[in-house]
């Protein structure tokens, strides 16, 4: 039987109301929590594969739900992306990492590189390129200490105004990486005309490689990075056989829980100095 229109209406609002209450509830909670410094910005390492020393890291929010646990960024990066306030709390982690990096260079890891994600209206921010700059010279960071990770739709989003700005801050010595690489199917028209550094490959194609599974993603993927002069990097490797089957790709660094989870800055700190100095 055909269902008119007012009944599924009826049947419907309900529940989109209450997913709106839940939003606007969490985007204040959001803001207020923001505004009390009470997010957290932690690190993951990035590995060589085949030396395993950490090479950089990721910078990953996390926000105390205040029962001792997390809320998970899947859920509030958005929220914060629709209610505009990922421009001032991603305004935050450009700082947060350069007040890092500095700190990381007076402990001795000059090398070490930190890579902040980066949401779509900061790029729709025109003071973008320079607010990244100004983060920089704040915290006297060498540029190319810094990498911004890029995923395919912000890049789709404004194509011209993102591809303009990454050049800029290429031009500047900043690093710049696509994440989830291979997620967007859209990306391919855009590799030549970014100003890309690193190549990372998501881990749900890294997790596709399975003992005696041939894994034809992830090895064109690699593939494809390495003829273009990226260095590539596989997000969520948990399993030996996947940092065995990525190094045998050529595949350059790792990130995941096989090697790390990401951390509180001190907790990388004792990390680093475990492993000795880079
Ligand atoms: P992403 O950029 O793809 O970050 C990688 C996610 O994979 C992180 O989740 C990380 O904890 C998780 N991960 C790393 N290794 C493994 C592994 O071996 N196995 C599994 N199952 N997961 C692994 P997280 O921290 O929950 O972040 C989720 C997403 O939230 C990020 O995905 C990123 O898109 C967004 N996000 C986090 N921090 C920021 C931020 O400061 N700014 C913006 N704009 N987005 C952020
Ligand atoms: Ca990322
Ligand atoms: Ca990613
Ligand atoms: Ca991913």
């Amino acid at each position: 039987a055909k269902k008119n229109i007012s009944d599924n209406f009826e049947y419907f609002a309900p529940e989109i109301e209450e997913k709106t209450t839940w939003q606007l509830n969490m985007i204040r909670r959001l803001r207020n929590d923001f505004a009390d410094r009470k997010l957290q910005l932690w690190f993951q390492p990035q590995v060589d594969l085949v030396t395993e020393q950490v090479v950089g890291v990721e910078g990953l929010l996390r926000w105390p739900d205040g029962d001792g646990g997390y809320i998970s960024p899947a859920v509030f990066i958005p929220l914060a992306e629709y209610s505009g306030l990922i421009v001032d709390i991603g305004q935050w982690v450009l700082e947060e990492s350069c007040r890092r990096i500095q700190q990381i260079k007076q402990n001795g890891y000059e090398e070490l590189r930190v890579a902040v994600n980066i949401s779509i209206p900061q790029f729709r921010d025109r003071c973008f390129v320079q607010k990244v700059k100004d983060a920089l010279r704040n915290f006297d960071c060498q540029p190319s200490r810094l990498e911004l990770e890029i995923t395919e739709s912000v890049v789709m989003d404004e194509p011209q105004i993102v591809i303009d700005a990454l050049r800029t801050l290429k031009d500047h010595g900043v690093a710049i990486a696509i994440d989830d690489f291979g997620t967007g199917f859209s990306s391919m028209s855009y590799l030549q005309k970014l100003p890309l550094d690193r190549l990372k490959v998501d881990r749900s194609f890294v997790s596709d490689i399975k003992p005696g599974k041939s894994a034809v993603i992830v090895e064109t993927i690699v593939t494809l990075g390495n003829k273009l002069g990226l260095s590539t990097i596989a997000e969520g490797v948990e399993k030996r056989e996947q940092a065995s089957y990525m190094i045998k790709l050529g595949c350059d660094e790792a990130q995941g829980y096989l090697f790390a989870k990401p951390m509180p800055f001190d907790e990388l700190m004792v990390l680093l100095e475990e492993k000795g100095k880079t």
